[in-house]
């Protein structure tokens, strides 16, 4: 079940969205399912879920979840064999079909491969993706983009709004507007007017977002990608949960059901940045919007929760330096991530003082301040060398390990609710 159980996964939403549920590997005949909701939490692993939990103090919503499994993410690419990027994992669980890194649902050929949301459009069901990162970067683009290159996010946004997608929220403003807009698009297109005359409503706050009642909603809330959860403004940038209410709210008007992903996007960056407050932070957000998801299910029982990663980032581990603990405290007195707010604020003459109001770190060895101002120093050699330095520091107080500054290949969890939850784990 393991090895191919993303393919299996994929393979079986499909035909259980489209009605095809003879062709699914189901063990018994499993109720149809009306509407699916497909949560992916970027990079995260079991470290990060564990590492959320404690400093939640209590128990995850994805803690509850009836069913409980694990997924391998290796892409389908001999250069880097075992170890995957968002854009390959996207792709796997959008089609079923194992694709190189970068890949946007294209196959190893290139070729375009039917989505997920494809299908359910096609079985005329309203559709939604919801996201903490660009609408355009690979976890949403797999469902509504086809691409070779996951870079290509111009191009990509084009595709994504020819898919006619109901609800798009997110970050990536700078993707949809050409540069007399303070946008990046080079051929001078509005993307943004261009939805407009399609039927969309454009909103970028979250009051704007409220006032939504129906149709089809774009919603850009930064030019790129949305703050972490540490670092938002709950005045202005709604949160994942909101997000995904409102899609919800939105896409359960249509009588044939809907297909919705939702992204917590960012756990991967804050991992990357082996920033452990901001990773756990974003989980708890991310959580949150698995909340909301299981709440609708809970009232209506034709409605499937999935909620699993695409890899694990940083390898994580709750307890590092040969230490038998971990410090919760130490990340809950966090008042910004390091990549946003806190590497801006850092100088080589307030190091103590930046370090103790936004990270409650007040013991720094004279050895640790020297060799942080050495990396503020050196900042135009290597900009996230000082961020990436301080944000060990924490770490290490926290008993937090990283082993890697990109992916790895651990397998990552999957959690099911609803009608066929139990008939992809066989
Ligand atoms: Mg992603
Ligand atoms: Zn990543």
């Amino acid at each position: 079940m393991r090895s191919k159980f993303s393919f299996i996964l994929a393979l079986f939403l499909v035909l259980s969205l489209v009605g095809l549920g003879a062709g699914a590997p189901a063990a018994e005949a499993a109720k149809p399912v009306k509407n699916l909701i497909l949560l992916i939490g970027d990079g995260m692993g079991f470290g990060q879920l564990t590492a959320a939990r404690i400093v939640k103090g209590e128990s995850l919503y994805m803690d509850g979840f009836p069913v409980v499994g694990t997924a391998s993410t290796y892409p389908n690419d001999p250069q880097e064999k075992w170890v995957t990027d968002s854009a390959a994992a996207g792709t796997a669980l959008a089609t079923g079909v194992k694709s190189y890194n970068a890949a946007i649902s294209v196959d190893v050929n290139r070729k375009p491969v039917k989505t997920i949301l494809e299908a359910a459009q096609e079985a005329g069901k309203a559709t939604g993706l919801v996201t903490t990162t660009r609408i355009t970067h690979a976890t949403p683009a797999v469902f509504a983009a086809h691409h070779v290159n996951r870079d290509a996010e111009q191009e990509i946004a084009v595709d994504m709004l020819n898919h006619n997608v109901d609800v798009l929220l997110g970050g990536g403003k700078g993707y949809f507007v050409p540069a007399a807009q303070k946008g990046k698009r080079t051929d001078g297109r509005d993307l943004i007017a261009e939805a407009r005359s399609k039927g969309y409503t454009f909103v970028e706050t979250k009051d704007e977002l409220n006032k939504v009642t129906g149709g089809k909603v774009l919603g850009l809330f930064k030019s790129s990608h949305l703050s972490y959860e540490l670092d938002r403004d709950p005045a202005r940038e709604p949160s994942l949960a909101e997000m995904t209410r409102k899609a919800i709210e939105l896409l359960s008007r249509d009588p044939d059901g809907f297909f919705l992903m939702v992204e917590g996007g960012r756990i991967d960056h804050a991992s990357h940045a082996h920033d452990a407050a901001a990773a756990v932070y974003d989980t708890l957000a991310f959580d949150e919007a698995v909340g909301v998801a299981l709440d609708f299910a809970l009232r209506n029982p034709d409605t499937l929760v999935v909620v699993t990663a695409d890899h694990e980032t940083g390898g994580l581990s709750v307890g590092g330096y040969g230490q038998y603990n971990f410090k919760p405290e130490v990340l809950k007195a966090a008042k910004g991530s390091f990549e946003d707010v806190i590497a801006a604020k850092l100088t080589e003459s307030n190091v103590k003082e930046v370090m103790a109001q936004y990270t409650g770190v007040t013991d720094l060895s004279a050895e640790e301040v020297k060799a942080l101002q050495e990396a503020l120093r050196n900042k135009a050699k290597d900009p996230y060398g000082a961020a990436n330095f301080a944000a060990e520091l924490v770490s290490k107080r926290a008993l937090v390990g990283w082993t890697s500054s990109g992916h790895t290949g651990a397998d990552v969890p999957v959690f099911a609710f609803g009608p066929a939850a139990n008939s992809g784990v066989t």
